[in-house]
């Protein structure tokens, strides 16, 4: 928030005061500002307040034809103005979350080189070794709570964007401050630049990144080393937060460095959290229990397997044997079932890996599994067909099928498709969102997938709790939280994610319950004055 001391403080004036974007208030400067600040004859006389800026605003936006139009209006505002960007999207969080980030930024990154207007954020590249601190040190703020990083090598379903992927870290900061109340000062994006395999961006000459293809191994390796380290020590409270690099490095940079420093995985960890988040609000609805519940993921990759690990540790804090948790989740890829005889199967998947024959036909698997839940985090659209979802609820009376693959024409299946085919008879949540489906007399209300549920919460509670690592304790506590968070309502419609509307609320009380779980910076506070030392630090978008 920009109190009249700051701006005063802050020691700007004119149209330096309006090319700030944190700082600028644009036509909501009052008399006396604009006298005290040399803005005079700088704005047109008229003084607006920052509710009729909105609305000004929200006129543009509508009046955009398409969505990157409105991406780019967006961003405009955001280099403009931060305050009144927030303030709007904070008002119409459900209109502007697909723009300013999925699906809509996914074209923003492909068409980054056409609709880049000013820069934002830190482009490291390997060109850059043995520099990293005094580029890091460049950067204009010096207190930051949150940095969210990519490489650019797997950008949303996207692949390959290079450099054109910063579009991801600025999308997911700005949900970070809009979702949990982060101030925007202390959010910094970085684009790590190695190179691209990506033909089209070597070729095309407006293409923004080095010109070179993916530096790999050893060399990528000690460049991701001195980042992390440096970032360690440049922005010592900062939550570091990697995002869209490809299976190859993610798991294993994760596994790397989550027992050192204060990293998370939001394609791994925050997909896990969530997805368990829904399995939990399901049984709302089905009224099994964990531990009776037998989970048949159909994609074995990086979401699919940080999923398996996250439920098998929520088994094991409810007393189940390691090996037996893992029992309850069933793996089927490319090649078919996930078994003890396949020689082809990566580190992470071999403990997902059971005695049974090798099967390759999913309504075989399903009949001889018998899973109460079917996952679907394959990228292929269209994969649950109605013999699939027909057998999930013969063997069940409320089978809980997620259809998680991004963007839409990737989704396992449509909403309409599982409760048709199961006559209703079911529990459906999926990645990118579906409209409402009538079958009789009832009306479904499917719920979106989101991470955005949980990493804005994790993020702040650990910053606040002052954690020096992200535990998956955390992740555990956020997926519990969420389902509190239904109304009777929203489960009576089949819904297993709570309103975005509240999305605030719900990233506080997770914050809020991590910092009690943590019981270090906030140690012998109530939790009801931990929410609200919480929700006063808040970043509100107010003049
Ligand atoms: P990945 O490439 O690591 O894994 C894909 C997996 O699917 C692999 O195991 C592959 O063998 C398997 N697969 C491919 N074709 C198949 C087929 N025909 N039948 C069965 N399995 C098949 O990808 P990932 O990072 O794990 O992401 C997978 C999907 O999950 C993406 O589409 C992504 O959009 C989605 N996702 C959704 C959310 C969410 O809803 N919150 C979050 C993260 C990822």
């Amino acid at each position: 928030m920009k109190s009249k001391n700051n701006l005063m403080k802050n020691n700007k004036f004119g149209t330096d005061l309006l090319n700030d974007p944190i700082l600028n208030k644009g036509t909501a400067f009052s008399k006396e500002e604009r006298e005290k600040l040399g803005l005079n004859g700088l704005l047109p006389p008229k003084i607006f307040t920052i509710r009729e800026q909105h609305e000004r605003v929200l006129k543009s936006f509508f009046s955009k034809k398409t969505n990157i139009e409105k991406y780019i209006y967006m961003m405009g505002l955001h280099d403009r103005n931060e305050t009144l960007f927030y303030y709007t999207v904070i008002q119409n969080l459900k209109t502007m979350l697909p723009i300013i980030y999925t699906p809509v930024v996914g074209e923003a990154c492909k068409k980054f080189g056409s609709i880049w207007r000013r820069p934002r954020g830190l482009f490291l590249t390997i060109n850059h070794k043995n520099k990293i601190k005094k580029v890091l040190k460049n950067w204009k703020y010096k207190d930051i709570d949150v940095i969210v990083v990519t490489d650019g090598e797997r950008i949303l379903g996207l692949g390959d964007l290079g450099c054109n992927g910063m579009g991801i870290p600025i999308g997911k900061l700005s949900l970070y401050t809009a979702c949990a109340g982060i101030n925007p000062e202390k959010t910094l994006p970085i684009l790590i630049d190695v190179g691209t395999n990506n033909r089209y961006h070597l070729k095309n000459p407006y293409y923004f990144g080095l010109r070179h293809e993916r530096v790999r191994d050893e060399v990528y390796d000690n460049l991701l080393d001195e980042f992390v380290d440096t970032v360690s020590d440049v922005f010592p409270k900062a939550v570091l937060q990697f995002e869209d690099f490809a299976n190859q490095n993610a798991s294993r940079l994760l596994k790397k460095y989550r027992h050192n420093y204060r990293v998370m995985n939001d394609d791994i960890q925050g997909t896990a959290a969530v997805t368990l988040a829904g399995i939990l609000a399901s049984q709302k609805i089905s009224k099994r229990i964990l531990k009776r519940e037998k989970i048949l993921f159909v994609g074995a990759g990086s979401a699919g397997i940080g999923v398996g690990n996250l439920i098998s540790y929520a088994l094991e804090k409810e007393g189940v044997n390691p090996n037996k948790a893992r029992e309850r989740c069933w793996f089927f890829d490319d090649k078919g079932l996930l078994i003890k005889d396949r020689n082809d199967l990566y580190e992470d998947q071999i403990p997902f890996s059971h005695e049974q024959q090798h099967i390759t036909d999913l309504v075989k698997v399903i009949e001889t599994i018998k899973p109460t839940i079917l996952i679907g985090l394959s990228g292929v659209g269209g994969l649950f067909t109605e013999p699939i979802l027909k057998k999930m609820s013969e063997i069940n009376i409320f089978p809980t099928i997620f259809a998680l693959s991004n963007p839409t024409s990737n989704a396992e299946c449509t909403a309409e498709q599982a409760y048709k085919a199961t006559n209703g008879n079911c529990i459906f949540a999926s990645g990118s969102p579906f409209p409402k489906v009538k079958i009789g007399e009832k009306l479904f209300d499917p719920g979106q997938c989101n991470n955005v549920y949980i990493f804005p919460g994790v993020g702040l509670g650990a910053i606040e709790s002052e954690a020096k690592t992200l535990s998956d304790d955390m992740f555990l506590i956020a997926a519990k939280t969420i389902p509190e968070y239904l109304t009777k309502e929203e489960i009576n419609n089949g819904r297993v994610f709570p309103s975005l509307d509240k999305i605030r609320e719900i990233s506080i009380e997770i914050a809020k319950n991590i910092a009690v779980s943590e019981d270090n910076n906030y140690k012998n506070w109530e939790p009801e004055k931990i929410s609200k030392e919480l929700n006063s630090k808040m970043f509100s978008a107010k003049y």
